[in-house]
Order: C-alpha cells, then sequence, then structure tokens
C-alpha cells in the first residue's frame, strides 16, 4: 500500500493472548514511522512481515512501560540486522535519559546514528518520510505525554478530467505540464494549471497515546483522517478511566466528532475486553465510522 497504518497492539497496560501492547506503524511508500513501541513490538514487526530496517522515525507518547519497553530491544534488533542509516526517536521529556540510562546499564550503544529529540507541546518536526508532525498535549496525569498529528507532504496535483475536456485538453505530456505549474497551449489558447489543476486533499493521522478527553486533542485532530484514540473502557467505567488518566469509547467518539475527524479507531483496550462489542456500540452512537484496533489489522488509506 502506499499509505496506511498497521496496528501492531492494542491492549492497555497489560497484553492479552489477543492482544499486544501498543505500537502502530505508518506505511508510507515503503518507509516506515513506528507510534510508541511497546513490548513485544519487535516480534509483532516480524508477524506482520514489516523490516524493522524500513522504520526511518519512532515517535513515543510517553514513557509508561506499556509504551517505551520495547525500544531497547527493538534499537538492539535494528543494530545486529545490520543497519546504518540515521534513526530519529522523539518523544516527551525524559526520554533521552531513558534511553541514556538503558545503554549504560546494558554497556551498549547503537552503532548507527540516533538522533534523539525531546518534544516540547506543539513542536513542530519533520519527519524523513516527509511527513509535518506536530505534537500535542495530551492529558495522562503526572506524566508528560504527548500526542501526534501526522500530516502527508503536498501531493501531486491532479488534473480535473471534467475541465480538461471542456478545454479540449486530452490526457498526455500536457498533462505532465501542467501539473509542473506550466501553461499550455491548444488550438491557440493559452490554457494556465490553475483552470484544470486540483489540490489533492493530505491524508492526517492523528494518535493520541494515553489520555483523558481533552480540547487539545479536539484542536490536533481537525479534519483529521484518521484519529486513534484512548478508549481504555466503556462508559460504564468512566470514573476509573478518567482516574487513571485514560478515556472510554464514548469521549473518544465525541472529541472524534467534535473534530471532524473522519474515521475514528479505539485504541488501548482493556483486558477485561475479550470481545470489543460494546465499545464499538457506544462509540458508534456519537460518530459514524468507528474501528475497534486489533493487533495486525491494516487500515490501508491509499492502496
Ligand atoms: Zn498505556
Ligand atoms: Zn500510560
Amino acid at each position: 500500500m502506499e499509505l496506511g497504518l498497521v496496528f501492531l497492539g492494542s491492549s492497555a497496560a497489560v497484553p492479552t493472548r489477543n492482544r499486544g501492547l501498543p505500537g502502530i506503524v505508518v506505511v508510507y511508500r515503503g518507509s516506515l514511522v513506528l507510534l510508541d513501541a511497546g513490548e513485544g513490538t519487535q516480534a509483532r514487526l516480524v508477524l506482520a512481515g514489516l523490516s524493522p530496517l524500513k522504520i526511518a522515525a519512532i515517535l513515543i507518547t510517553h514513557l509508561h512501560g506499556d509504551h517505551v519497553f520495547g525500544l531497547p530491544g527493538l534499537l538492539q534488533s535494528m543494530a545486529m540486522l545490520g543497519r546504518r542509516s540515521l534513526l530519529l526517536v522523539a518523544g516527551p521529556r525524559g526520554l533521552y535519559g531513558f534511553l541514556r540510562e538503558v545503554f549504560r546499564y546494558t554497556a551498549w550503544l547503537p552503532p548507527f546514528p540516533l538522533y534523539v529529540a525531546e518534544l516540547a507541546p506543539w513542536e513542530k518536526l519533520r519527519l524523513p518520510n516527509g511527513f509535518k508532525a506536530i505534537a500535542f498535549p495530551v492529558d495522562h496525569g503526572a506524566v508528560p505525554a504527548l500526542g501526534y498529528r501526522l500530516v502527508e507532504p503536498p501531493r501531486r496535483p491532479r488534473i480535473s478530467l471534467e475541465k480538461a475536456k471542456k478545454l479540449g485538453l486530452r490526457p498526455g505530456p500536457l498533462f505532465s505540464r501542467l501539473q509542473r505549474g506550466e501553461p499550455v497551449v491548444v488550438d491557440g489558447r493559452l490554457i494556465r494549471p490553475e483552470e484544470v489543476v486540483e489540490e489533492q486533499p493530505r491524508t492526517i493521522i492523528v494518535y493520541t497515546g494515553d489520555t483523558r478527553p481533552t480540547g487539545s486533542t479536539v484542536e490536533a485532530a481537525r479534519g483529521a483522517t484518521v484519529l486513534i484514540h484512548d478508549a481504555t473502557f466503556t462508559s460504564n467505567m468512566a470514573r476509573e478511566a478518567h482516574e487513571q488518566g485514560h478515556s472510554t469509547a464514548r469521549d473518544a467518539a465525541i472529541v472524534a466528532s467534535q473534530a471532524g475527524a473522519k474515521i475514528l479507531v479505539l485504541y488501548h483496550i482493556s483486558a477485561r475486553y475479550d470481545d470489543p462489542e460494546p465499545l464499538l456500540r457506544e462509540a458508534r452512537t456519537y460518530h459514524p465510522r468507528v474501528v475497534v484496533a486489533e493487533d495486525l489489522l491494516s487500515l490501508v488509506l491509499r492502496p
């Protein structure tokens, strides 16, 4: 696929028979960006048939173990597999110290260049795959926690076939020139690109990590193609969810509909839900397009 998501793990805090710990891969033209790296992430990458060497960046939402304990093992495997290219690892305050201590006590350093970025809320970052990332603040209690809004690079503009036909333009070399922004002449008439060229919408992927429902997520998820939101419990456990810094499926759906997100993915599912149907049912009351994340589920955004 040209652009899509692969969910490696979808559980909250503890793995179950069917769900591993958080880890999501953004696939874009053969390059991978990993969002969170819970324990077991590298084993799931193998199951998903995705090479760790294709990972250009890893974005960590927060330093709770279920989101970051897979990172040291993954780095070590990258080294074993012969990685030499630069890897960007970004996350909240504390990420650098976490990695430094792991490297110190395991007496090991990655043999490839590792660039670690600690991001402040609302900090912007250009990812190696060309995506623009914005780290937004979420509300997960005492631990610094960020969500990420990822915006696809500008796409090659498309020629409107309908408009082209009206102007007597046929598909061919003139199309490419117009797409490059050059005017062309057809039957003695000058046609400017803006008469036929249309911008293509960019895909926007937003991932909250662990959070209570927050206004900052609504802001960051405006117009998102996909919002992947914490949905640890159903709303009959709203009090527990909020006390622990999490959201319910209902919270996630309300945030998604306030933000105008097209697709909502319920994520970080508590081990108490063998069957995720109750989460799905309550979210669908508030949002028309809801998916519950499953391990190794692929969400194809562009084939
Ligand atoms: Zn978690
Ligand atoms: Zn957490």
